[in-house]
């Protein structure tokens, strides 16, 4: 079966149809009017879908229902947005599924990017052999994800995996997007790495975090010094995590996983200092499918809630 496969980020917005095999397709994105509403959001996802839609028609492949993965806490069992950071005002309280069944006249089923990244990576990805995994996305906030049993977990409200709230610094500290202080994403994301070394260098260059990257591999000192610290309060936080729940393996993904000797032997070694010697020895993985690791995911979604 064709699937129309969707994945809505703070940033952009990206679709395409995928086959049974999760094979993508027509892939399309376009940037995501998020300061505009929700509604214009949805309007936007809309459009592009009927892109891709149409696109495919042309080469004779028809999608019969939709799989999307979306920034925000989610109900798949309802398909509504039940929370929501700054990144997406007004988000919350969108009944994604039904609306865009609306907008495409097929079937939809909606989930958390993380959760669906997760699916994605578990069975085509680098967890694939694994029954417990925690899958860590790090990237223009921090996100995550938790597998038992080979089941990619929701929880009793939604929020299983989320590590992004965790607090790292008790007095205070620095501003996270939900509007709290001192949590685990204000300061190992991309945005706040790139935060961390304007204020360090005391003032506000035009940088994103490949340019910081950039500069790092150049042998700038406090370039290398904003990522590894990033590494390591994140890298922390995961081994408190690991004891806990005490998966087969870690998965992490994302634009700041994506920055390589950078970044990677902080986290491990961070990681690896554990008091607890079988958490301790956990096997960390890189994610496997990219950027269009969500759209494989919600298009797994899609195939296994409508076949
Ligand atoms: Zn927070």
């Amino acid at each position: 079966m064709q699937v129309l496969t969707i994945d809505i980020g703070g940033t952009k917005i990206a679709a395409a149809l995928a086959d049974q095999q999760g094979a993508l397709s027509h892939y399309r994105t376009a940037p995501t009017p998020a300061q505009a509403g929700a509604q214009a959001v949805v309007a936007a996802t809309i459009d592009l879908a009927r892109e891709v839609c149409v696109a495919g028609r042309a080469d004779g492949l028809a999608p019969k229902a939709v799989g999307v993965g979306a920034a925000g806490a989610l109900d798949p069992a309802h398909g509504v947005v039940v929370y929501a950071g700054e990144t997406l005002p007004g988000w919350a309280g969108t009944a994604l599924a039904a609306e865009l069944q609306a907008g495409l006249g097929l079937p939809v089923v909606v989930d958390n990017d993380v959760n669906v990244l997760a699916l994605g990576e578990l069975h085509a990805g680098a967890g694939r052999g694994f029954a417990d995994l925690l899958v860590v996305a790090i990237g223009t906030g921090v996100g995550g994800a938790l597998v038992v049993d080979g089941v990619v977990r929701s929880g009793a409200t939604h929020s299983a995996g989320e590590l992004g709230h965790l607090v790292v610094e008790v007095n205070g500290g620095r501003r996270c997007n939900c509007g709290g202080h001192g949590h685990l994403e204000a300061y190992a994301s991309g945005p706040a790495i790139v935060a961390r070394y304007q204020e360090r260098l005391g003032r506000s260059d035009a940088v994103d975090l490949r340019q910081v990257a950039e500069r790092a591999r150049n042998g700038e000192p406090l370039a290398s010094d904003v990522i590894v610290e990033g590494a390591r309060i994140l890298g922390g936080a995961l081994a408190g995590l690991i004891c806990v729940l005490d998966p087969q393996a870690v998965i992490l993904g994302g634009g700041v996983a994506d920055l390589g000797d950078l970044w990677w032997p902080t986290l491990t070694a961070a990681v690896r200092a554990n008091p607890l010697p079988g958490p301790g020895q956990v096997s960390l993985h890189p994610a496997q499918l990219g950027t269009r690791a969500v759209l494989v995911g919600a298009a797994r979604l899609a195939q296994a809630r409508f076949t």
